[in-house]
């Protein structure tokens, strides 16, 4: 008889977003003239930058000719696009990484979401709350849970993010073996300084522990003094594993590329005790599950980093930039604390109230879709996240709605 994986029954509905969906269309429906404007999603709303189309274009056009037509690539990237990354986004900033640590792939959710593969079952996590969800998700189904019970997961340290800390979760109260961090973080927005990022290093390297740091949203960093990157930090080389996205840098959230970086002096060890390489581990799991991004796509995120492509990538992130500033001006100005939108597409607001009671208002009221934080675990109860991915005209329209609703 053919069973199941019966973690995946512990898995909770990803009630969010379809909730989100069915008040938005219920509303619609009852007022269908009043158009709706959504500041709930993370996807990006502007097209690829032309550098990255003309060498998407080209890339497809030497698969025309047999001179230049290529079939599988390499699973773990192109040299063209390793270099790239390990020089501009790594080694220009003091990061010791090079290009054979860096792994080319579909996705830092993907990435995020597969990594734990490499894992033992019986390892403590840590994770934290409010949380992008895939982390935790995937830990479950991997059986490294116990049930759903009141919120929260068993057998999960759950790191809290809260006022208190500034949404940096504190050190973890009992010994954990894999943590994951995510900063600027998504849903609050939220930087962490590199002397607060060393403390988790240096807990890592004390405990034999493992950073899982996501970096997905590192472009929008605008204060020099804040890390892009984990490896700019003392010791992160020998504990930390970095996930890094085209996808908000450049738009690539149709197109598609992301990489994840391994440095070969990580390692984790066997229940005997002996030493592994996660270098080596991962890049068996690559190779063996994964076929590379095709070429095309990888031509066109190598020319993120050309001169014009660092200029337009650079625009198209001020450009949401300047949607967070004027949603941050707008809502503080209301008298709500908020925080996020200075270095992060996302602004995280105090609403003081229950969090879909809060979404149900500005629905009804302004006709603006946000997303509720609980819907990110139990301690985004109370806020709501709005989303800088929207065009300017919108994102002032839908502030001007909540200033009249909220006046
Ligand atoms: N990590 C975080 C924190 C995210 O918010 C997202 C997307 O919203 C991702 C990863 C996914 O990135 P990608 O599009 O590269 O899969």
């Amino acid at each position: 008889m053919i069973k199941i994986n019966e973690n995946y029954l512990k898995l909770q509905a990803s009630y969010l977003f379809s909730e989100i969906g069915k008040r938005s269309a219920a509303f619609q429906q009852a007022h269908p003239d009043r158009e709706i404007i959504k500041l709930g999603i993370g996807d990006v709303t502007r097209p690829l930058p032309p550098a990255c189309i003309e060498a998407f274009h080209r890339a497809v056009d030497e698969m025309a000719n047999i001179s230049s037509f290529r079939g599988y690539g390499p699973e773990h990237g192109y040299a063209f696009l390793r270099q790239k990354i390990a020089r501009e986004d790594f080694q220009a900033r003091g990061a010791d990484i090079s290009e054979d640590e860096i792994f080319v792939s579909d996705g830092a959710k993907c990435d995020t979401g597969n990594i734990q593969e490499i894992f033992a079952t019986d390892i403590k996590i840590a994770i934290p709350d409010p949380v992008y969800p895939v982390y935790l998700d995937t830990n479950v189904m991997a059986g490294r849970t116990g049930n759903f019970e009141k919120g929260r997961y068993d057998g999960i340290v759950y790191l809290e993010g809260t006022r208190d800390n500034g949404f940096i979760p504190d050190l973890p109260p009992e010994k954990v073996d894999l943590i994951y961090l995510c900063f600027p973080n998504n849903p609050t927005g939220a930087t962490i300084s590199k002397s607060q990022l060393q403390t988790w290093v240096d807990y890592a390297r004390e405990n034999k522990a493992l950073i899982l740091y996501d970096a997905a949203y590192d472009a929008f960093i605008q204060d020099d003094a804040l890390p892009r990157s984990i490896y700019e930090v003392a010791g992160a080389r020998e504990v930390a594993l970095e996930f890094r996205s085209f996808s908000k840098k450049a738009g690539f959230t149709g197109t598609r590329c992301a990489f994840t970086v391994v440095p070969k002096s990580c390692e984790a060890y066997s229940s005997s005790g002996e030493k592994y390489s996660l270098h080596a581990l991962w890049h068996r799991r690559h190779t063996t599950k994964f076929n590379g991004v095709s070429y095309p796509v990888q031509r066109a995120a190598e020319a993120v980093y050309s001169e014009e492509g660092k200029t337009q990538a650079r625009q198209l992130i001020d450009y949401y930039l300047k949607n967070a500033a004027l949603i941050r001006k707008e809502v503080s100005a209301l008298g709500f604390d908020c925080i996020g939108g200075e270095n992060s597409p996302y602004i995280w607001v105090d609403g003081k109230m229950d969090s879909w009671e809060f979404f149900d208002m500005l629905l009804q009221k302004a006709g603006v879709v946000c997303t509720p934080g609980a819907g990110f675990g139990r301690c985004g109860e109370g806020y709501i996240r709005i989303s800088a991915f929207n065009n300017y005209e919108n994102v002032q329209q839908a502030m001007e709605r909540i200033k009249k609703a909220l006046a």
